[in-house]
């Protein structure tokens, strides 16, 4: 079983930490890496529940490989 990673997005302006992401989004690489692998990177909008700054992060990577997912 893959282990849950809980990731910080703080805000840029002031740190203020972000909850949820409004809007997310996923990557694709275009190209597998050495292993053959592809990347798939989920990105995430947040928003600053201080200041409001809008602000991009990453939500999670995943590989997609011959051997399945690897987080
Ligand atoms: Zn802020």
């Amino acid at each position: 079983m893959p282990k849950k990673r809980t990731q910080q997005h703080n805000c840029p302006e002031c740190g203020t930490p972000a909850k949820e992401p409004y809007k997310t989004w996923e990557l694709v690489a275009p190209f597998p890496d050495k292993k053959m692998r592809i990347t798939v990177t989920i990105f995430g909008m947040y928003e600053c529940p201080k200041c409001g700054k809008k602000f991009r992060g990453v939500v999670s990577k995943a590989k997609l490989g011959s051997e399945g997912i690897e987080l």
